[in-house]
């Protein structure tokens, strides 16, 4: 039952109801449109965080709408004795993306892509690990061991596997770490959660010569950065001669329902055999409606010439700002960091918020964007246009939060 009064009101049943996961307080949302939200007082929002690279068309976009009112309406759910036909379908547009033949398995989150990515690796006959520091894939204790991030790990030692993690971006470490007995190394092309860190040139390239050389699987974390986020399909075919054998997706593909996928190619797609793994969800028609629905929309819409082009006028208007607090933007495509000369992130984001302005503070210095892959100049200019009121007023206090 829905029965919102108030921002006040939501938020005291939120506190006595609801686990206090990340943080509090947080703003209470009841409605989405395009690039709007509103909260339960009737104020608007401008979405500049779009449900963490959830929300690739924005919310309630009608080709999803209509694409999950069908479905639901004639087949919501079977289990996994039986077949549907989304996620065929939808297993078949994604790997003609990926232009490769290989095997898909849908899941519901980015952290269960990323389990499934795990047992792959597990099943190569090899135990050891390699994961970048820094790096995030997710909560579950099999992707919290992969995540190279010490506090979250931290009450939850000892986690599974035996993993190794090195510094981001650094390809010699990652030739000293990976051995013949590694079974997987997994890596995000940008790091999202650590603030849109992109990589030197050539990691990626280096990261397959490395584990084909010793037969371990690259595995990339495409759970932020795929679906179109960066401007391309998936951010690693931006990046020559890099074939991943593992690839996981989440977050975007599945238009605002759970949906993750892990694709694999080659011989890491005969490693999962009857018995290995499942889920009851995975697969599920609805959810798989609206990732068709969702890629059929980005490619109609010409979006991923969109988000290059969105993305270039957003980091120019942004550095040409020469605002004080901005150092400079990272990141790609429309996952961006706004890296600060100072720890003002937090407050940032407090005041965009006051301002109608949805950010996000993954890290006390950086200011991340992830606005829709639709987004319009006219929403570009209001932000741009909003942004260096948003920063001056940064500096006044305000308590951040993060998400995921
Ligand atoms: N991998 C990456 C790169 C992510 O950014 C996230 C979520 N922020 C995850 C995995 C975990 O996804 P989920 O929250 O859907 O489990």
């Amino acid at each position: 039952m829905s029965n919102v009064v108030g921002n006040q009101e939501l938020t005291a049943r939120w506190q006595n109801a609801l686990m206090n996961n990340y943080g509090t307080p947080r703003l209470p949302i009841v409605r989405g449109e395009g690039t709007k939200l509103w909260d339960a007082d009737g104020k608007e929002y401008l979405d500049f965080v779009g449900g963490i690279a959830v929300n690739a068309l924005g919310h309630a976009h009608p080709v999803v709408v209509e694409a999950v009112s069908r479905q639901i309406a004639s087949l919501g759910h079977v289990s996994n004795l039986f077949v549907a036909e989304p996620p065929v379908a939808l297993a078949e547009r994604l790997l003609q993306l990926f232009g490769r033949d290989g095997k898909v398995y849908f899941c519901n989150s980015g952290a269960e892509a990323n389990e499934g990515a795990f047992k792959i690796g597990r099943l190569t006959g090899r135990t050891h690990m390699v994961a970048t520091e820094g790096g995030f894939h997710g909560r579950t204790m099999g992707a919290l061991a992969l995540t190279g991030q010490p506090g979250k790990r931290e009450p939850f030692l000892p986690l599974p596997g035996d993993v190794t993690h090195v510094p981001y971006g650094d390809a010699q470490a990652l030739a000293a770490a990976v051995t013949d007995e590694t079974a997987l190394v997994i890596i995000e092309p940008v790091q999202g959660e650590n603030g849109a860190v992109v990589p030197p040139a050539g990691y990626l390239k280096a990261a397959r010569a490395i584990t084909a050389s010793t037969g371990a699987l690259l595995v990339l974390d495409e759970v932020q950065t795929g679906v179109g986020r960066t401007g391309h399909w998936f951010e690693y075919q931006a990046h020559e001669g890099v074939l991943p054998d593992v690839v996981t997706l989440a977050k975007g593909l599945g238009g605002g329902l759970p949906l993750g996928a892990t694709v694999a190619f080659g011989r890491a797609a005969e490693l999962l055999q009857p018995g290995h793994h499942g889920t009851t969800f995975g697969g599920n028609p609805v959810a798989c409606a609206a990732g068709l629905a969702v890629l059929d929309t980005i490619e109609n819409e010409g979006l991923l010439q969109n988000v290059k082009r969105q993305s270039e006028k957003l980091r120019d208007g942004i550095e040409g700002l020469g605002h004080e607090l901005i150092d400079f933007v990272r990141g790609a495509g429309l996952l961006l960091g706004i890296v600060l000369t100072e720890p003002l992130a937090p407050q940032v984001q407090q005041a965009a918020q006051d301002a109608g302005l949805l950010v996000n503070a993954p890290a006390p210095d950086v200011v991340r964007l992830m606005p829709p892959l639709n987004i319009g100049d006219d929403e570009v200019d209001a932000f741009l246009r909003a942004l260096p009121g948003v920063l001056d007023a940064g500096a006044a206090d305000g308590d951040g939060r993060s998400g995921e």
